[in-house]
């Protein structure tokens, strides 16, 4: 599915000012809204159903997410370049991922997840 240009006006017109968000756009743009793991289309603060339980940003929220995982030696390689360590991700993925990364034992899971 394409996004459609007053999609990307409008994303960019709530996008904010910090630097965090305007990334999370340019990402949500050029990953089509789709989550860089499982492919679901996250949502802006603009749609419908962003906000999820409690007022705070639902499942389907976009978030900005490391490329890396905290185990991976690449997450702190100079170099690379600000956008290519960054992905646009569900908050679901990227909660699942911190987790993971929280777990004592995970050095199994070093690149990918
Ligand atoms: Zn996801």
């Amino acid at each position: 599915m394409e996004i459609a240009p007053s999609d990307v006006q409008l994303a960019w017109e709530t996008a904010g000012k910090r630097w965090h968000s305007r990334l999370k756009v340019s990402l949500w743009i050029a990953q089509k809204g789709l989550c860089h793991w499982c492919g679901t289309f996250c949502l802006l603060p603009y749609h419908p159903g962003y906000l999820g339980h409690k007022g705070y940003p639902g499942r389907l929220s976009a978030t900005l997410d490391h490329l890396y995982s905290r185990l991976n030696p690449k997450r702190t390689q100079r170099g690379l370049g600000v956008v290519v360590r960054y992905v646009m991700a569900c908050q679901r993925c990227n909660q699942r991922r911190n987790q993971e990364e929280q777990k004592p034992k995970s050095t199994d899971r070093i690149d990918g997840i």
